[in-house]
């Protein structure tokens, strides 16, 4: 199953919780986990707190702090920040999935990390029932 974005700015973190819950519901799993994988080398999926925006524009500016768009970089595309940027967040999530919803704490959201946008993007959602473990 996949879930389909558009990004509209260059940086930005997209709340994709209900997207994967509504994936769950349509996949019948009561009782198994979730992989929910970016399929791009510059934008990456990560967990964190979801009440706050706040929260997620101090994770964009430490990263973009961390890692300048120009810095003396090889590849020659002229993206190398956000190649950085989704390697140190990460491609993947693996979540429980117990009476057919996510385990996620009350604060917990799921989202796509764009670091090089505006682009269509595409994350995978797998799912695997406890029976098949
Ligand atoms: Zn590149």
């Amino acid at each position: 199953m996949f879930i389909n974005l558009k990004t509209n700015s260059k940086s930005v973190m997209l709340d994709i919780t209900d997207d994967v819950r509504k994936l769950v519901r349509e996949s019948g799993v009561s009782d198994g986990f979730a992989h929910i994988f970016s399929m791009h080398t510059t934008g990456g999926i990560t967990i964190n707190e979801n009440a706050d925006p706040d929260v997620r524009k101090d994770i964009r500016e430490v990263l973009n702090n961390l890692i300048p768009w120009e810095n003396n970089y090889h590849h020659l595309e002229g993206n190398s920040a956000a190649h950085v940027k989704t390697s140190l967040v990460g491609s993947s999530e693996f979540i429980p999935i117990e009476n057919s919803n996510l385990v996620l704490g009350t604060w917990q959201g799921i989202f796509f990390c764009e670091f090089d946008g505006p682009r269509t993007r595409k994350v995978h959602v797998k799912f695997i029932r406890n029976s098949e473990l």
